[in-house]
């Protein structure tokens, strides 16, 4: 009988409702670095198509997987993430 789970389950199974602090990426601070979407153990950060003032595209998460670990924010160089209370 397997008793662990595999990383990244939350793909298959969402999440998001049991999240305390969800991260608030802040657009115009990233430079797209690319660390978080490294650090992040569910793999539900991606990058968008939206180019920000530093004229680069910066990175955001799918909220309905993310389990607000709150890894990407403490790993994020340029502190442009923010870990905010999660008011559903
Ligand atoms: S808080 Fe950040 S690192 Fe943690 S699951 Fe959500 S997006 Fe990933
Ligand atoms: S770690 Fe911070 S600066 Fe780097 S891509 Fe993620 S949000 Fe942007």
């Amino acid at each position: 009988m397997e008793i662990t789970t595999k990383p990244s389950t939350t793909i298959i199974n969402k999440t998001g409702s049991w999240r305390t602090n969800r991260p608030k990426f802040i657009y115009d601070k990233c430079p797209a670095c690319a660390i978080c979407p490294r650090v992040c153990p569910e793999g539900v950060i991606y990058q968008t198509n939206q180019i920000n003032t530093l004229g680069k595209l910066p990175y955001d998460c799918d909220l309905d997987y993310c389990k607000g670990c709150g890894l990407c924010a403490q790993e994020c160089p340029f502190k442009a993430i923010e870990m905010e209370l999660d008011e559903k």
